[in-house]
């Protein structure tokens, strides 16, 4: 699958599929904005999480947690 989803909240940027290092959790996030779609939300609706406030009720400092893309399967051959 490679489902190109425009972030519904900033039209800026596609929507990625992201971890945070220690967390077994995947997210879909836009680069751009932040906005957070947690595993099992609609990622074309709109949604109220932050990657900010997403790494906060985990108890993690924003400013030093970064996510990673989670691109294991698409790594072969380069547009
Ligand atoms: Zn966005």
């Amino acid at each position: 699958m490679d489902e190109k989803i425009t972030c519904t909240l900033c039209g800026e940027d596609r929507l990625r599929r992201y971890r945070v290092p220690g967390l077994p959790e995947v997210f879909w996030m836009c680069p751009e904005c932040e906005s957070l779609w947690r595993e099992g939300a609609d990622p074309r609706a709109s949604t109220e999480a932050y990657l900010s406030v997403y790494l906060e009720s985990r108890g993690l400092d924003p400013a030093r947690v970064r996510p990673e893309p989670v691109d294991a399967d698409a790594s072969t051959g380069s547009d």
